[in-house]
């Protein structure tokens, strides 16, 4: 009988790289969202950073707080919009959460995730309900850790989080901006989604394709 191999942690490595190809392939429909309210550039800034992560951190065998680290600082120095130094910092934040634990696993992801969201929220002190990509990774964090306190193996668990981070991102459509450069537009933001929360979503749908198993 052929042994089963349960997915308990997530490869980084993997995470950017299957990130950056969904980013990549979301990247019109990001532009199309921040051209209806910012500057028609989200596509393009996401997907020049995650390009650039998966060139840092690809092949790389340090451990997966090392590798976050350095995913972080490469989005600061690649992107010059608001998500680069957003997404740049939460990922940092995560990285440094993590230490020098040998694998990403559940709880550990619920912590660097945590750490992230804290990052962009002292950042870009957006709150709940700003119209940003807080609206989607918060909710996205507050699922993880639901399921895996309910005993949900890792990959339902993340299913579910991603599930909530879309929810989240679409719950931005009726909400005025309040943060960033959506927020100029006032009563016009209303009524579009908003990009950052969906290429959010994107990047949390990708973590269920980077399970592997702990070792
Ligand atoms: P820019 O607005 O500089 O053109 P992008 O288009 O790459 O940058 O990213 C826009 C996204 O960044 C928004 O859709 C929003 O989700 C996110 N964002 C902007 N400002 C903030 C903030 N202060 N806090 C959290 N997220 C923000
Ligand atoms: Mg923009």
């Amino acid at each position: 009988m052929e042994a089963t191999t349960v997915a308990t942690a997530v490869s980084v490595t993997a995470w950017m790289r299957e990130a950056s190809a969904a980013v990549a392939a979301e990247a019109d429909h990001l532009t199309q969202l921040d051209s209806a309210i910012g500057d028609g550039d989200h596509g393009v800034n996401m997907t020049r950073g995650f390009t650039a992560v998966v060139e840092a951190v690809d092949g790389s065998e340090e451990p997966p707080g090392k590798q976050l680290i350095l995913a972080g600082k490469t989005l600061v120095s690649k992107v010059g919009g608001a998500s680069g130094p957003l997404w740049g910092t939460a990922l940092r934040r995560a990285g440094r959460a993590v230490g020098s634990a040998e694998a990403l696993e559940g709880a550990q992801l619920v912590e660097a995730l945590s750490a992230g969201l804290a990052g962009v929220v002292e950042l870009g002190a957006a709150e709940p309900g700003d119209k940003t990509m807080v609206d989607a990774l918060a909710p996205a964090i507050l699922a993880l850790r639901a399921a895996l306190e309910e005993g949900a193996p890792l990959d339902a668990a993340v299913g579910a989080a991603a599930d909530a981070a879309e929810a989240g991102a679409r719950a931005t459509v009726p909400m005025q901006a309040r943060k960033g450069r959506a927020s100029y537009l006032g009563e016009r933001s209303v009524g579009h989604q908003d990009p950052g929360a969906t290429s959010t979503a994107v990047i949390v749908r990708a973590l269920g394709r980077a399970l592997v198993p702990a070792g």
